[in-house]
């Protein structure tokens, strides 16, 4: 059996994202929080990726928050066919990741939940689509703000 041996990425790269868009379609902004989630992640936990770690996502079980799920598939390797990816309904959006015997949770922090409703709401838009064209700006800060502005960590 193949099995891959390289290490996920553990920093944004131009690359990643479109790779990240290719797999999911379009490139929204709970899509951009998934992938920069999961790689906050790896380098917490020290983890390689696709094996050897697990993640259960509580959220809002359909987009655009579920979106969310495939930043995290892409970033991380913890996919729904390996069974290494959970989802639970929840309110909010948080994701629990182990790797060995260390657990890490990582939470969206409800100002930026807000944030990109808000945005959504202004363009009338119910899903990603065609967001991502409109929110050029918002998608920008997501994507450089440093990670203690975008989530709350919690070690288990
Ligand atoms: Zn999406």
């Amino acid at each position: 059996m193949r099995v891959v041996t390289t290490p996920k990425e553990r920093a944004w790269s131009e690359g990643l994202y479109q790779r990240a868009v290719e797999f999911h379609g379009h490139g929204g902004p709970f899509m951009l929080i998934g992938l920069r989630m999961g790689m906050l992640a790896l380098r917490a936990l020290d983890a390689k990726g696709w094996f050897g770690i697990r993640c259960v996502a509580r959220l809002h079980w359909g987009p655009p928050d579920s979106c969310i799920l495939d930043g995290i598939q892409i970033s991380t390797g913890c996919t729904t066919g390996k069974h290494n990816l959970d989802v639970v309904e929840a309110e909010g959006v948080t994701a629990e990741f182990e790797a060995g015997d260390r657990v890490l949770v990582i939470g969206v922090r409800d100002g930026i939940l807000a944030a990109v409703r808000d945005e959504q709401t202004e363009h009338g838009d119910e899903s990603e689509e065609e967001h991502e064209e409109d929110s050029g700006g918002l998608m920008r800060r997501l994507r450089e703000m440093p990670e203690t502005e975008l989530f709350e960590v919690h070690h288990g």
